[in-house]
């Protein structure tokens, strides 16, 4: 699939954007021919903008209660029942019921989003940087919250993120893209302790430590230049204007994404010689 955001390929995954090629294999299916209608029961999306992402002329009872009717699922005294569950899930009163979006802060704001995105009973929920938007102080809670319901439901997530640190605490598989393409992907652990691709380590080596003695001891990898443009990338490989290892073959050829390791894939001609 030739994509060119992150943000574009969560889109994409649950069908809001149609793929341009490739498939989308979810559960050992393909996607690509199934109604969308059917395919957003099973996966929902949790936005990164909790002003944007809810309709001001609903109350939350409407929000919460529209994808209930829509999917036949509940009406009348069961759909309240469902709704004051959903929130008592995400950490808000039912009293919440009759409020509209903008009487509630950002935090709660994501919260109704989030019940909004689970009150289906999804497999997969997409996270597009759900808490990027947020305060600080609220980042913390809503990550814990988004945990507690993983375990509490058996969710998968994809979680889209730029926070690393972040990233880290919450995943137990990491994709690490590059001008819309995934340069290196691994189990959590194992990309954090032996990164690869020079992208992967060079964002890894800008983490804050809070330890000024540790933090003055770290070698950081300063990338120079810009990101080039989407729309007319670099020849061969996409990274290379900005490598501190690039050689000749990286303008010609393109590398693939190949497995060096069982689940430890990198897209990078360096992995062709011998470490
Ligand atoms: S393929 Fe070449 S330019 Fe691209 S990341 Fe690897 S070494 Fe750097």
């Amino acid at each position: 699939m030739e994509i060119i955001s992150k943000s574009y390929l969560s889109l994409s995954i649950i069908r809001l954007y149609e793929p341009t090629y490739g498939d989308i294999i979810f559960e050992n299916q393909k996607m690509n021919n199934i109604n969308a209608k059917t395919i957003r029961k099973d996966m929902q999306m949790i936005f990164q903008d909790p002003y944007g992402c809810l309709n001001p002329r609903m109350t939350v009872a409407e929000i919460l209660g529209e994808p209930l009717e829509i999917f036949n699922i509940a009406k009348g005294e069961e759909k309240r029942r469902m709704v004051h569950e959903a929130l008592q899930k995400v950490g808000l009163s039912r009293n919440s019921t009759d409020r509209y979006p903008h009487e509630f802060s950002g935090g709660q704001r994501q919260r109704v989003g989030i019940a909004r995105s689970l009150i289906l009973n999804p497999k997969l929920v997409v996270c597009d940087e759900p808490i990027s938007a947020l305060d600080v102080s609220i980042q913390a809670q809503i990550v814990n919250m988004l945990q507690d319901l993983q375990d509490e439901l058996g969710l998968t997530y994809l979680f889209i993120a730029h926070d690393l640190a972040m990233v880290k605490y919450i995943s137990d598989r990491i994709g690490v893209m590059y001008l819309g393409k995934i340069v290196e992907i691994a189990e959590s652990h194992e990309l954090y302790e032996s990164p690869i691709h020079p992208y992967t380590k060079a964002l890894l080596s800008s983490i804050p430590i809070a330890d000024p003695d540790a933090s003055a001891e770290m070698e950081r990898i300063i990338l120079e230049g810009n990101v080039p443009s989407p729309l007319s990338p670099p020849s061969g490989c996409k990274f290379r204007t900005r490598c501190l290892c690039a050689m000749d073959i990286c303008e010609k050829e393109e590398p693939s994404l190949k497995e060096i390791e069982k689940g430890h894939s990198v897209a990078c001609h360096l992995t062709d010689k011998k470490f």
